[in-house]
């Protein structure tokens, strides 16, 4: 915890207060029914990913499309009001995501991103998960 910058600690915060949020609960949902452990939240890993998986070295964050600006039709809105405030934030989040699983990436963590929009065809996504959590 003590390794990370104020700037990187606040972020973590954040992430950590909106925990539950649905997209999240339906990952770890389908993760405990693969039969996997998992942790929430570990707050010395780059980018705190939203579930960890130690033994087998996985992270897996569930990404918003719009804060993170998926390539998707939710993550291509253009917010009307204020649109520069929210462009320089969604920009600052993209280009976050990307230092933090370069740096997890350097430290031997396969990295899964889920994206929101996703976990509207849970069947598909738990292939995906179970894909990812299979492979070595
Ligand atoms: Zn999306």
């Amino acid at each position: 915890m003590d390794n990370l910058s104020k700037e990187q600690r606040s972020y973590c915060m954040s992430r950590i207060r909106a925990k539950d949020t649905m997209p999240e609960l339906i990952v770890r949902r389908i993760v405990h029914r693969l039969g996997y452990r998992f942790r929430l939240h570990r707050r010395d890993l780059p980018g705190c990913p939203d579930i960890v998986l130690p033994r087998h070295r996985k992270a897996i964050f569930v990404h918003g499309c719009f804060w993170h600006m998926h390539s998707c039709r939710y993550g291509q809105v253009a917010p009307t009001t204020n649109r520069n405030y929210w462009g320089r934030k969604r920009k600052g989040n993209v280009q976050r995501d990307q230092e933090e699983l370069r740096a997890l990436r350097h430290l031997g963590w396969k990295v899964l991103i889920v994206w929101e929009c996703w976990t509207k065809d849970v069947p598909t996504l738990e292939r995906r998960v179970q894909q990812f959590l299979t492979n070595i």
